[in-house]
């Protein structure tokens, strides 16, 4: 039987650490729930010679980068966190089988079993 106080706790604090992590990379958007956008590079700034303002780009599409992957590992927390809310947390979205409780263990935020896995 899967330990959901357990895994939910796991949960949200892989959550504090995706939102810490993007907080270093973008900022929320106040306007979307749950959305975050890269910080962009300061580039008014009249006093930085050109060498800085082509790392700060080279900065920024890093973060962008990162920004995007991060914000999709805590899109798949928030959906796992409302599975455990709804009452339908580990089960397969594809043969809504319960899945394999190691999985869960690896991935808390998982949402098919071992057979329907992606990639
Ligand atoms: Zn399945």
């Amino acid at each position: 039987m899967v330990n959901i106080p357990e895994i939910k706790k796991t949960l949200l604090e892989e959550k504090a650490r995706l939102e810490g992590e993007l907080a270093e990379v973008g900022h929320k958007n106040p306007e979307i729930k749950g959305d975050w956008s890269p910080s962009a590079p300061d580039l008014n700034n009249p006093t930085a010679d050109p060498a800085d303002n082509a790392d700060s780009i080279e900065e920024f599409e890093k973060n962008a980068a990162l920004e995007v992957e991060l914000e999709a590992m805590l899109m798949e927390v928030d959906v796992a966190l409302n599975k455990i809310e709804a009452g339908t947390y580990g089960k397969c979205r594809v043969c809504k089988a319960p899945i394999e409780e190691a999985r869960l263990k690896a991935n808390p935020s998982a949402q098919t079993c071992i057979a329907h896995r992606e990639g």
